[in-house]
């Protein structure tokens, strides 16, 4: 988890903006920024500095136990990545914000992604309003809908920028990557996907094996099985991960075929199965199979 003074390095204008938020003494904080952004380590490192007397050094007791999600005085929502943290989770969640803080100055709550919570959200809203003087929330959110609007009206929003191209480079150096202009290309700057290339083994093969689809079938219909694993990497451990992977070839597919109304409309279809979590089978049959 990098500290606010590690992404000074690279964003100094996002980590200004945060600083100056905290100075408000807001009991909450609403991140908002483009998805792949980092907000997540900044939320951790903002729960950091709140909870530690070192103002979020990173290496001292208190933050290691924020790091490693075991500070008693900091609670992180658990929930699946992309969806919404389950209503018990949430009541879970005010119940930790109305008690004092058990070592801290504050107690912190962080929820990643409240753009999950269009429906669930009036169970944190009085929370929110009336926090204890000594409770601090941490939200980040991709999109604010008219919906969550109730949310972000009870907060200090901060906007956050998008990594430059040099911090996706070194993102990929700290996984002992040398990226090609490809994985730069597809990272389209979202430090998340950094973070999911460089745990496939091949991903190159994986991003230009959707460059080159519609060649591959032209050239021999019979190969469709076979393509669908080189679709479909096996390394990732998770359904979400994978469903990323193929969201990133399907956008890769995309802009290589624009000129083919064939192509945009298989990968729409399969684009569409895929925002619905159908199984990833199914995704690569509409995109492989001819629409007739
Ligand atoms: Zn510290």
């Amino acid at each position: 988890m990098r500290t606010l003074a590690a992404f000074r390095a690279y964003r100094p204008t996002t980590v200004d903006r945060i600083t100056q938020a905290l100075a408000a003494d807001s009991s909450s904080y609403l991140l908002k920024g483009p998805r792949g952004c980092g907000a997540d380590e900044l939320l951790g490192a903002i729960a950091q500095a709140l909870v530690g007397t070192c103002g979020g050094c990173g290496q001292c007791p208190s933050c290691r136990a924020v790091a490693d999600g075991e500070h008693p005085d900091v609670l992180w929502a658990q929930g699946e990545q992309h969806k919404s943290v389950p209503v018990e989770e949430l009541r879970r969640i005010v119940r930790f914000a109305s008690l004092a803080p058990a070592q801290a100055r504050y107690r912190v709550v962080v929820i990643p992604d409240i753009d999950t919570l269009r429906l669930t959200f009036p169970v944190i809203l009085k929370a929110l309003e009336e926090p204890p003087t000594a409770t601090k929330w941490l939200l980040s959110a991709a999109l604010i809908g008219a919906e969550l609007a109730p949310v972000a009206s009870r907060c200090l929003t901060v906007e956050l920028e998008a990594p430059s191209d040099s911090e996706v480079w070194d993102r990929f150096r700290e996984y002992k990557l040398e990226p090609s202009e490809l994985l730069i290309r597809w990272t389209r700057r979202r430090l998340d996907r950094v973070e999911l290339f460089a745990r496939l083994t091949d991903a190159e093969r994986y991003l230009s094996t959707y460059e080159e689809l519609p060649g591959l079938i032209r050239d021999d219909a019979r190969w469709c099985m076979e393509l669908v694993h080189r679709l479909t990497p096996e390394d990732l451990g998770s359904v979400s991960a994978s469903e990323e992977i193929i969201q990133c070839g399907l956008e890769i597919l995309v802009a290589s075929h624009a000129d083919s109304g064939d192509w945009l409309r298989r990968a729409a279809r399969a684009s569409t199965s895929l925002k619905l979590h159908l199984p990833i089978q199914v995704v690569l049959a509409e995109l492989i199979l001819r629409s007739g």
